[in-house]
């Protein structure tokens, strides 16, 4: 099954994408965590995706589409993928069709996760990283345990720079702009499935096995 989540930061897709790939058993593929991964092993590439990031703008639509056509040969792929911060702009969207068609293969649903702008603001200034394994937090809607410490992998919690107020904003304009349209492309071609992301997490990810099981 591939699977595309959509919907604007904050939204939900890595929480709901980490629920799918264990009942579903399909990698997930966040060009976000590849970007900062990048980052974090300080290879050019990384280093020039975070001027970027900071700053709540997107990445260069051909590196990030480099990046995804890359990881969809990988084996693990094979049985399907879940993508989730990519496709974000329309040249990402028919680039990816174009490699999916040259794999013989084709997205099967587009979920796209709603929420209000408050909420989404609300999530994102509260939320908390793990340095080590990518898992998120929330301080006051899903603290972890010990504060600052992950609860899976003892790792340290951070703020990611772009989850502070002036960057969120930017990134919120960005998805209207830029990412919203995504919703239309994929209307027409008869792939997706709106879901409300406001609720609690587990009721969320029923409302996407239903869209999905249909
Ligand atoms: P995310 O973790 O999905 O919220 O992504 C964090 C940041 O990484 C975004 O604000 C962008 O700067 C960059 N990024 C992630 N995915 C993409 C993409 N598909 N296209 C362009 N930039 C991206």
């Amino acid at each position: 099954m591939d699977l595309i989540l959509l919907g604007p930061p904050g939204s939900g897709k890595g929480t709901q994408a980490q629920m799918i790939i264990e009942r579903y058993h399909i990698p997930q593929i966040s060009t976000g965590d590849i970007l900062r991964a990048a980052w974090k092993e300080g290879t050019a590439l990384g280093i020039e995706a975070k001027r970027h990031m900071d700053q709540g703008n997107l990445v260069p639509d051909e590196v990030v589409v480099g990046i995804v056509r890359e990881r969809l040969k990988a084996s693990d792929c094979s049985g399907g993928f879940i993508l989730d911060g990519f496709p974000r702009t329309l040249p990402q969207a028919e680039a990816l069709d174009i490699t999916l068609q040259e794999m013989e293969r084709g997205i099967d649903h587009v979920i796209s996760i709603e929420a209000n702008k408050d909420e989404l603001i609300r999530r994102l200034t509260g939320r908390r990283t793990c340095r080590n394994c990518g898992i998120m937090y929330h301080i006051t809607f899903d603290p972890s345990q010990s504060e600052g410490i992950c609860d899976k992998c003892g790792g340290e919690l951070y703020q990611r720079d772009d989850d502070r107020e002036k960057p969120i904003r930017a990134r919120l304009q960005v998805y209207e702009k830029q990412t919203a349209p995504l919703i239309e492309y994929y209307r027409k071609k008869g792939l997706l499935r709106s879901i409300d992301g406001v609720g609690e997490i587990k009721v969320i990810f029923q409302r996407i096995i239903d869209a999905i099981e249909e």
